[in-house]
């Protein structure tokens, strides 16, 4: 253990389990450690770095920024929040934007969003259905409104107003929706969940019956959104469109971010119900927009559909040829690979003794998340590193 992994133990909260890896740089696909050791990056942040570490384009933006203006309070306008906002509504399905710090924050904003307009339309309805195995962040609220007790239990009593019901399953969707439901929120994909697809029309089906019910149909896009699964959003790809949509992860390469997306009519929040201090500030809007711009401009989500499948393809030899490989499953550069045991945290381990870094999903499954600017050669070498460490696991 480092110097660095013992001040860990000694100073900070033990909520994360660490791989035993100090990462001091990091340039596209790649990072190096304390000992200037290689690694390919197929964690990427947790799907934050999507052009990958310290692209030149956000660098260049966020340095000039930084020597410019890094923060005003939102009594003042300022260009970069504009400039984001203008480019996201551009983009989307969507009309408004209110930027905030984190994916939490925006589901959060969401649900508070959701609830004035059942205020507002709804005779007061505040409940919102949402999945389980969903994640929508660490918020007590969150906590609730995420279908997994694992992030429950430890807190309860937890705030009300979340319905959670099975996912996948429309009926039980139907069977949940009150007088007192304002909106149903889901992932497009489940992420955190164990990169859980929809079944096919599960999500038109939602979206027709939230229409049908007058209620809102918010999308957590926060880990699917900005090219990740192939589209700029995932919702492109399943043929709805949502009411709201949050987004957050691969929003800004790491400077941290949030937003909330909302249709006009669903955009209810007056002045003075809502707001945040870093929310939007110049630093955090410029280097999403930088990523934003860079990532539409230069078709990078097409990348996420022809490597994603290039990756899909090589995963699925690999399942071919280990017998133990129970599942191959995801969407563009969102994938995960499923055992019949809980080999994931040794897998993990030998993958980063061969220089490949990848993510925990489960006990039994690990995530596959690279940047969206990976390269075949990139794909390749990372599939011979766990091919060999999948040939090295005794099951
Ligand atoms: C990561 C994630 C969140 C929470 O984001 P934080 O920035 O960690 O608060 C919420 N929803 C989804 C789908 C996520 O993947």
């Amino acid at each position: 253990m480092t110097d660095w992994q013992e001040k860990e133990q000694k100073y900070y909260m033990p909520v994360y389990k660490r791989t035993p890896l100090t990462i001091v740089r990091g340039q596209g696909a790649r990072v190096w450690d304390e000992n200037g050791r290689e690694y390919l990056d197929f964690v990427a942040g947790w799907a934050v770095n999507s052009l990958g570490h310290c692209h030149p384009a956000v660098v260049k933006a966020v340095t000039e920024q930084v020597k410019t203006l890094i923060h005003t309070s939102n009594n003042f306008y300022n260009i970069p929040q504009m400039k984001l906002a203008e480019l996201l509504v551009q983009n989307s399905c969507l009309d408004r934007v209110f930027l905030c710090n984190s994916g939490a924050e925006a589901t959060e904003g969401a649900v508070k969003l959701a609830r004035r307009y059942g205020h507002l339309h709804l005779e007061g309805a505040y409940e919102v259905i949402t999945a389980t195995g969903s994640f929508h962040g660490r918020t007590l609220a969150m906590v609730s409104a995420s279908g997994q007790s694992k992030f429950q239990q430890p807190y309860i009593p937890l705030p009300s107003g979340f319905v959670n019901v099975e996912y996948n399953n429309i009926e039980a969707i139907k069977k949940a929706i009150s007088g007192k439901t304002c909106a149903v929120m889901l992932e497009p994909i489940q992420g955190e969940g164990g990169v859980n697809l929809p079944e096919k029309g599960y999500l038109k089906a939602v979206q027709e019956l939230c229409q049908q019910s007058g209620i809102l149909f918010i999308l957590d896009e926060i880990q699917t959104g900005i090219g990740r699964t192939g589209s700029l959003f995932a919702y492109q790809q399943f043929g709805v469109e949502p009411d709201i949509m949050t987004l957050a992860k691969g929003l800004a390469s790491g400077i941290p971010i949030g937003a909330i997306l909302a249709m006009e009519e669903a955009s209810v929040f007056a002045t003075g119900e809502h707001g945040s201090t870093f929310g939007g500030n110049p630093l955090a809007s410029t280097a999403g927009y930088s990523t934003l711009k860079f990532i539409i401009d230069n078709n990078i989500a097409d990348n996420a559909i022809h490597m994603g499948k290039f990756l899909a393809d090589g995963l699925n030899n690999l399942r071919q040829m280990f017998e133990f490989i129970t599942d191959v499953r995801g969407l563009g550069l969102l994938q995960a690979m499923e055992f019949d045991d809980d080999i994931a945290n040794r897998l993990m381990l030998t993958c980063l003794d061969g220089g490949l870094l990848v993510n925990v999903l489960k006990d039994n499954a690990i995530r596959l998340m690279p940047p969206l600017i990976i390269d075949k050669d990139d794909i390749d070498r990372a599939l011979a590193i766990l091919e060999k460490a999948l040939s090295g696991i005794k099951v």
